[in-house]
């Protein structure tokens, strides 16, 4: 099979065309190709729902949102979950597992799950519900046990932090500080100790959820930004981040940078109200919040963030890296995140105004 198109590759577009069958097997220029661009597949590895369907709902639940994803260009996903009842989160788990060995017909890749809450800070919990605990060595060998958890939010400052910190990166589980009061200098030493058990470091939803950047308090953030090693997530729907704070992280953090999207149940759905986490929220103009008004996830989809950093000034190779590459390298996924001969055959078609016109998974279109 070939796709012919303005190919998005890492450094630069090239119009040609890619020859394909489960894996990409040769790209080739092409002068007269077609005026559509052809992406990698994009990788979500934050995403708690979509189309009414949230992961702390079980399996049915977890392939409703995973298709819908998929409908906008994610080709790789990491349902997580979210801060509830110990026994709740197990369950999550247990069912992400569940559609990890049997698949999604007609959906993206399950890489894993993303283990959001409940090793998070009561104090720093955001849209997360009031059932934040220590990780202990038990709950944390519990949730390595499903061997689904390949990313673990985690508050540095908790008691048994450092335990977990290890058995985490023995598990190879990426280690993403969030949802956390630490300051530059535990962030910091948070990151060492992850880096010296082998483990990647990483941060979730950067400046949302932690203390932000001040000259003599400068926080989690420049920490992550500072550690060549260290990657971090963004939730780029521009509510949750100014473009200017995205520009900033893009020049220092580069191929370290991950965009994700957050979403909860309420994406692709009419606006108004709905529940996170048991929680009520409303949506209102593309924002979901608490009563209160704290930012509670969002509704944003990986191709409008891809659109929201052309906008904003990225190049449109950036902004592919931003939503595929830069992911890959963070989970470790080598066979996939470019256009490359040898990588799997994921792909995003977009039209001109970057619209999603196909979506392929393993040289099959599934959108
Ligand atoms: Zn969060």
């Amino acid at each position: 099979m070939r796709l012919e198109g303005h190919i998005v590759l890492p450094d630069r577009i090239l119009p040609g065309r890619v020859s394909f069958d489960t894996h990409i097997r040769s790209v080739e220029p092409d002068a007269d190709a077609p005026r559509r661009y052809i992406l990698p597949g994009f990788i979500d590895g934050h995403v708690h729902g979509g189309d009414g369907a949230d992961t702390m709902d079980g399996a049915a639940a977890i392939d409703r949102l995973s298709r819908f994803h998929l409908s906008h260009g994610t080709t790789t996903i990491l349902p997580t979950t979210i801060t509830r009842p110990w026994a709740d989160v197990m369950d999550a788990l247990h069912a992400i597992s569940e559609v990890m060995s049997r698949g999604v017909a007609n959906g993206p890749r399950i890489h894993g799950a993303h283990l959001e809450g409940p090793f998070v800070s009561p104090h720093k919990l955001g849209a997360q519900p009031p059932f934040a605990i220590p990780p202990s060595p038990e709950r944390v060998a519990e949730a390595v046990g499903t061997g689904c958890v390949r990313v673990v939010t985690l508050a540095p400052e908790l008691e048994h932090a450092e335990t977990a910190i290890a058995a985490f990166a023995e598990a190879g589980v990426r280690i993403s500080l969030g949802h956390t009061t630490t300051d530059y200098e535990g962030a910091d030493r948070a990151i060492c100790a992850i880096c010296a058990a082998g483990g990647v470091p990483g941060g979730t939803h950067l400046f949302n959820a932690m203390s932000p950047i001040e000259g003599r308090r400068p926080g989690p953030v420049t920490a992550l930004m500072c550690h060549d090693e260290a990657f971090g997530e963004m939730i780029f729907d521009t509510h949750h981040v100014h473009p200017a704070s995205f520009r900033l992280v893009s020049r220092v953090m580069g191929n370290r940078l991950l965009f994700v999207t957050d979403a909860m149940r309420g994406a692709g759905q009419p606006e108004g109200p709905s529940q996170l986490g048991g929680q009520d929220v409303m949506i209102e103009d593309g924002v979901v919040r608490l009563p209160g008004g704290s930012l509670a996830g969002s509704v944003l989809t990986l191709d409008r963030a891809l659109r929201n950093a052309v906008e904003s000034g990225a190049s449109l190779p950036n902004a592919a890296r931003l939503v595929s590459s830069n992911a890959a390298a963070y989970l470790g996924l080598s066979d996939r995140g470019s256009i490359t001969a040898g990588k799997l055959a994921d792909f995003v078609v977009m039209d001109e105004r970057l619209e999603i016109a196909e979506v392929w998974v393993g040289g099959a279109r599934q959108a």
